[in-house]
């Protein structure tokens, strides 16, 4: 949970820069957009009660794995609340490229080809809840869009994207990379420096990203620095991440100088990736398998897991009210695949 938060915040400004997007330097992950306010609050307060119950490396794992979409979800229906039918067509053909894959069992569902669906609070619960109008690029990770978030509210920002007047702007490959990338969170995807198995870490010039961050626009302190950018704890995590991968869609492109051997960095490179790396597929493909009963199983083990957590914390007092964690993980109702 720890790393769910600030993950969002890096990516808000991540690529900007974007033909579409007006003149935001490139690399500056700047508290100009990220994740509103009200929502970190609201995951701020759960990863306390979940660190009050256990925040034991092995706890953080079993916790980072709450973001995973329960096997219930045989698809993600996903809405927007603006955009033209033209533009939002375009995103959809874009982030399908995650889902069109048979060896994996959830899908993005848009709705009506060429008239993609448009958020409606009233109506089904949709998952992923495309706004263009909020600051940056960012994304609720997986199954956080439905417990942190409500029906009227956004898990996915684009910033500016539907103010696009040609739309051979989505055949730009570092537009395809944003759409890419926050999909990627929205199904469940971290960022790649921060994988336990990156030493992204140890190659980073602390120094100067510290003073960096700290200074304008960003004006972050030092633990908001260190939770955007320091790896993610957990010993599952380690299990679930793959080797360090240079081409995922996932990884954050930084300047050489956040870097002590600047380009030389194993971490670094020169731009950001803009396709689904092989690694990110069978990355997901673990993730959501195609095989219904390993999903089954993975989602039980979790479930068991995170149960056993839960209920020593009954026992010694840990637990926090607030939140019925069980209720809002295991327990959605998910959509099946032939709902429309
Ligand atoms: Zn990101």
């Amino acid at each position: 949970m720890m790393a769910l938060k600030l993950t969002t915040l890096l990516c808000s400004t991540a690529l900007a820069a974007l033909a579409l997007s007006g003149s935001a330097s490139a690399h500056d992950p700047s508290g100009k957009g990220g994740l509103p306010v009200a929502y970190s609050k609201r995951m701020m307060a759960a990863m306390k009660s979940l660190a009050r119950m256990d925040d034991s490396d092995e706890a953080k794992g079993i916790y980072s794995k709450l973001v995973q979409w329960p096997p219930t979800y045989a698809k993600l229906r996903v809405c927007f609340m603006a955009g033209s039918d033209e533009i939002n067509s375009k995103v959809a053909e874009v982030a399908t490229a995650w889902t069109d894959d048979a060896k994996m069992s959830i899908k993005l569902d848009f709705g009506k080809a060429g008239s993609p669906r448009r958020c409606d609070p009233n109506g089904r619960e949709s998952q992923i809840r495309v706004a263009y109008e909020k600051p940056g690029y960012w994304s609720l990770l997986g199954q956080n869009g439905v417990v942190y978030a409500k029906q009227e509210e956004a898990t996915l920002n684009l910033e500016g994207f539907d103010k696009a007047t040609d739309m051979a702007a989505f055949d730009k490959p570092e537009v395809q990379g944003v759409i890419l990338h926050e999909f990627g969170h929205a199904l469940g995807f971290l960022h790649e420096h921060q994988s336990p198995l990156s030493d992204c870490s140890n190659q980073f010039n602390w120094d100067y990203i510290v003073k960096y961050l700290e200074g304008p626009p960003n004006n972050w302190d030092e633990a908001t620095i260190k939770f955007n950018m320091a790896p993610y704890a957990g010993d599952d995590l380690k299990l679930m991440a793959t080797d360090f991968d240079p081409q995922s869609v996932m990884l954050y492109y930084f300047p050489a100088e956040y870097y002590l051997k600047g380009k030389d960095s194993s971490c670094y490179i020169q731009s950001s990736n803009n396709t689904i790396s092989p690694t990110d597929r069978s990355t997901i493909e673990f993730m959501y398998p195609a095989d219904r009963g390993e999903r089954l199983k993975n989602f039980a083990d979790s479930k068991a897991q995170f149960m056993k957590i839960w209920d020593k914390a009954a026992d010694s007092g840990t637990r926090d009210v607030g939140l019925n964690f069980p209720e809002a993980f295991f327990g959605s109702k998910g959509v099946a695949a032939d709902e429309e």
